[in-house]
């Protein structure tokens, strides 16, 4: 069972990273959603509706991992099933952050299938990445509501790419995450810059 000292953490982190992702235009409009695991069987996430540059404790929720919602009378965000399938597939996630930025949305748009980066020396803040002489794939699966066939979707692809670090949702924003809430706003962090690149990059080439 967790300690009530780990759940306070968490949302101070989450908080914090609320507000920097806010000031930063990455979660316009009450847009995106965060969570840390607790423990094997519980997490925390941000409740329906709520803007994320003004998070307080008010504006989480306690969950089971099968989806129970243990802090009666909030609702939870309707992309919570895919921060459960990272939690569930895999024990080493700890946090996972999504965001509706603007070159996330954009991007995927505009590329198809999946966003390549390679060549990049900032791609070293991602997890086993040690070289700037690498492809990374970021795939983009097309926007849905109904959030539980997305999850499979998801699900399907990882387990035919093992080691994926984010993906893109079409029109829509970019999921992260990592071992701590600091280690999925570092690949948070990389991957907007990295997209800036990209979207600069295609503006100067074009
Ligand atoms: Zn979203």
């Amino acid at each position: 069972m967790y300690r009530t000292e780990d759940l306070n953490a968490r949302v101070d982190e989450l908080i914090r990273a609320g507000r920097l992702f806010f000031e930063r235009g990455w979660v316009p409009a009450t847009a995106g959603n965060f969570s840390a695991r607790l423990d094997e069987s519980h997490l925390v996430i941000t409740a329906s509706g709520r803007h994320k540059g003004e998070l307080d404790a008010d504006g989480f929720l306690l969950m089971g991992l099968e989806g129970e919602v243990l802090s009666p009378g909030r609702k939870p965000s309707a992309e919570t099933a895919l921060h459960l399938q990272l939690y569930r597939r895999e024990p080493s996630v700890g946090a996972v952050l999504h965001t509706h930025s603007l070159t996330a949305t954009l991007l995927s748009r505009l590329s198809r299938g999946a966003l390549v980066l390679e060549g990049y020396e900032v791609l070293k803040a991602l997890p086993g990445v040690d070289t700037h002489e690498v492809r990374v794939e970021v795939p983009i699966f097309a926007n849905d509501q109904d959030i539980p066939r997305l999850a499979a979707r998801v699900d399907a692809h990882m387990s035919e790419h093992p080691g994926l670090h984010g993906y893109l949702i079409e029109g829509h924003g970019l999921y992260t995450w990592g071992r701590t809430v600091a280690d999925a706003r570092r690949h948070m962090e990389a991957f907007e810059f990295l997209f800036q690149c990209e979207l600069e990059m295609r503006r100067l080439t074009r």
